[in-house]
């Protein structure tokens, strides 16, 4: 399905840029499709809507620099595009785990679809890589020179691994047909247009504590994650994509303030003023214990580094998911 509302959609327009953004709808994507509209430039959104919502890029659909294309990544596409930004795959652990064959073939065809069709069309090409490259890390805080310690055939594979070969992928493109690349490793991002039943640490706490139900802490909350605002991330996101071209990355794109997740859930609790009791949960099979990025390179390479601290972020979020709660039937949100 193509929705458009300018006809021309995909003919050459002097001085702005055609960007394909795969996994547009999704949370990240939609932030990414806004930021480069409001650069001028003309958006592809593709996704087939797995994860994501049409909710999310809704209030995009009228401009007509924006398109939405329904599409699985895993067949090929031929679009005449300049830049292509890889975000399709489902990032949440119950979501990637639910269908881990397809969650694999995402990563590795849908990165391999879209970088011939880099190579068609001479178009810079942009991977939504992530920090589970490291696995469950035996060096702390990461850094991009890390191997890694990662399990290849326990319930996370399929995203590390397949994220992994995706690496390799962008970098046998690079080497045999010239094209331009660009890795971004990105480390744990919250904020607006997370799915309320994402799964994910940041919006399961701020839902259940809005909702007045018990936090759920996996294992004991001692594990850490590294908690970025979505804002800085896309910042980074476009600054690697402008980039001069001799470099690829594998970069680090995360806020390095560390957190137990016990932490995280005080926090919610102190800023949402909830009633929430905290219970524990076994924690899931290879569960990292450990997670924070070096963004030295971030810093010397793209002059980057996130600004947004943890509470005002979660602010922000809370907000989102406050009134996204009030407007609709809870038991509807999805
Ligand atoms: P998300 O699940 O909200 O977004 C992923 C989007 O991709 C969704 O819109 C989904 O419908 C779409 N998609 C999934 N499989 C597809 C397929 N086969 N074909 C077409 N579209 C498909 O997740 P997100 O947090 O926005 O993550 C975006 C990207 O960033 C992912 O590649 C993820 O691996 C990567 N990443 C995110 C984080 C984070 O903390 N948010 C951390 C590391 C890496
Ligand atoms: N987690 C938790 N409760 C939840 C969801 C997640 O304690 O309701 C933990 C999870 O076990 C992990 C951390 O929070 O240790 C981050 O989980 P998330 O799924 O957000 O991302 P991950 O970094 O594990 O991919």
């Amino acid at each position: 399905m193509l929705y458009s509302n300018d006809g021309s959609f995909l003919s050459a327009n002097i001085g702005l840029k055609k960007i394909l953004v795969a996994g547009g709808a999704g949370f990240l994507g939609s932030h990414l499709c806004e930021v480069l509209l409001g650069q001028g430039h003309r958006v592809i959104c593709l996704d087939n809507l797995s994860t994501g919502l049409m909710r999310n890029v809704q209030h995009l659909i009228r401009n007509e620099r924006f398109s939405f294309i329904e599409h699985d990544v895993i067949r090929p596409i031929d679009l005449d595009v300049d830049e292509i930004y890889n975000l399709a795959c489902p990032a949440s652990p119950p979501h990637y785990q639910a269908d881990p064959i397809h969650t694999t073939k995402t990563s590795v065809l849908g990165a391999l679809n879209l970088l011939e069709l880099a190579v068609r069309h001479r178009a810079r090409i942009f991977q939504a890589s992530t920090s589970e490259v490291y696995g469950d890390p035996q060096v702390h805080p990461q850094v991009e020179s890390y191997w890694g310690n990662v399990n290849s055939f326990g319930p996370r594979s399929c995203y590390d691994e397949g994220k992994r070969c995706a690496e390799a992928l962008f970098y046998d493109f690079h080497k045999v047909h010239g094209v331009e690349v660009k890795i971004a490793r990105i480390f744990n991002t919250y904020g607006p247009h997370m799915r309320p039943d994402d799964g994910r640490v940041v919006s399961n706490f701020v839902v259940q504590a809005l909702r007045g139900e018990d936090i759920t802490i996996y294992g004991d909350g001692s594990q850490t994650r590294s908690f970025c605002f979505v804002d800085d991330l896309i910042d980074g996101f476009v600054r690697l994509m402008a980039s001069p071209k001799s470099f690829l990355g594998p970069v680090n794109l995360g806020n390095p303030g560390e957190f137990t997740v016990r932490e995280l859930a005080d926090k919610v609790i102190e800023l949402t003023g909830s009633t929430s009791k905290i219970v524990h949960r076994p924690l899931p099979k290879d569960d990292p214990q450990l997670r924070r990025p070096d963004i030295s390179l971030a810093k010397r390479e793209l002059g980057w580094e996130p600004h947004v601290p943890l509470s005002s972020g979660l602010k922000r979020t809370i907000r989102y998911f406050g009134s996204l709660l009030e407007s609709t039937n809870l038991a509807e949100v999805a």
